[in-house]
């Protein structure tokens, strides 16, 4: 990465890692990495999404070479031997900055210790903390704290960036702040692998997602790739005015518009939820909307109902994660 050059191209991956924590020799059931590969390539934001335990971490940790997987093989193409380490970075998740030293005597301390050379007004300027570099780091908020963090671990401009779970302890304001600076850091040249256990933080920030499950990549793509790779049905929520309608006319209408995978998962008081095929597109939405309006019962409201990570995993276990 590189706020002046040219960016060059490069394709990150990792075949078949193994980490226990217990050491190469652990039983089968400690390792925290079993068999992940995944590929990352240059000028992507990718998503790692995974529940609380699937892997994340000691993911990031491997990748970044703070740990030292116990087999299995991570490279750059083109290859860069040994640089690997310092041209990814990672931002570990939660650091609390305390004490005193400002922002610029901490970016100053870590360009040194890193050896590496900064242009304090440029860093602070694109992490949004200029204002702030007198600042004692103990007095910054959550927000600003994280901006800190990356900040540190944007230095010598790695081509790699793995955020640990960055959007905790974030209001909507701050989570949105920090999808911004991202996107405008990629535009400028960045890659970042960013992890979450809540795969709608990510929905507007990441051009593609990797699903870890107990220490394996389970499935990776857009969100669309996903729901179907992963043969999850999403849920439309429609709102009725009072009617008279029967179960099933309403199922009879669900079924002609939506196909025969629709399902009535719920119906109670004007709100009904419907379980759908991931093809469910806005003409068939459409085709729904106009067969209730022609039974006298036009919705007030049609919400296609975001993806839940812990149902998209459940489906895919359903599945055995089997690709189509
Ligand atoms: P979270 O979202 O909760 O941070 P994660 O997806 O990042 O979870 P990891 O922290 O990588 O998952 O943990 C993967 C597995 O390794 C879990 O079973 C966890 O209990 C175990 N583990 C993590 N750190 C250690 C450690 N230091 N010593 C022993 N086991 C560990």
């Amino acid at each position: 990465m590189s706020v002046a050059n040219e960016t060059p191209t490069w394709t990150l991956k990792a075949k078949n890692l193994v980490f226990s924590y217990h050491g190469p020799k652990g039983a089968q059931d400690d390792r925290a990495l079993d068999g992940a590969d995944l590929e990352i390539k240059s000028g992507e934001i990718v998503g790692l999404v995974g529940v609380n335990g699937a892997g994340k971490t000691t993911l990031l940790h491997a990748l970044s070479g703070v740990l030292k997987h116990d087999s299995g093989i991570i490279q750059m193409s083109p290859d860069v031997g040994e640089g690997l380490r310092h041209r990814i970075s990672l931002m570990p998740e939660r650091v609390k900055w305390d004490g005193d030293r400002s922002v610029s005597t901490i970016l100053r301390r870590f360009a040194r210790l890193r050896s590496v050379e900064l242009d304090l007004e440029e860093m602070l300027g694109i992490v949004g903390l200029l204002g702030r570099r007198a600042n004692a780091i103990g007095t910054l908020s959550q927000g600003m704290q994280q901006r800190l963090s990356l900040s540190v671990a944007l230095l010598g401009w790695p081509d790699l960036v793995l955020l640990d779970e960055p959007m905790n302890g974030l209001d909507p304001v701050g989570q949105q702040a920090l999808v911004d600076l991202l996107h405008d850091l990629k535009e400028r040249g960045g890659s970042f692998l960013v992890s979450s256990h809540r795969l709608r933080e990510l929905q507007t920030m990441a051009d593609r997602f990797i699903v870890l499950d107990a220490g394996r990549v389970v499935a990776e793509g857009d969100l669309e790739t996903l729901i179907r790779t992963m043969k999850t049905k999403r849920t439309l929520r429609i709102s009725l005015p009072p009617t008279e309608m029967l179960p099933s006319d309403l199922e009879r209408i669900v079924a002609e518009s939506m196909g025969s995978g629709a399902e009535i998962i719920e119906s109670d008081e004007g709100m009904v939820r419907i379980a759908v095929n991931q093809e469910s597109d806005e003409k068939r939405q459409a085709e729904l909307v106009t067969g209730l309006v022609k039974a006298r019962t036009p919705p007030s409201r049609v919400v296609l109902e975001e993806i839940d990570l812990a149902e998209l995993l459940d489906a895919a276990r359903r599945n055995g994660g089997e690709e189509e």
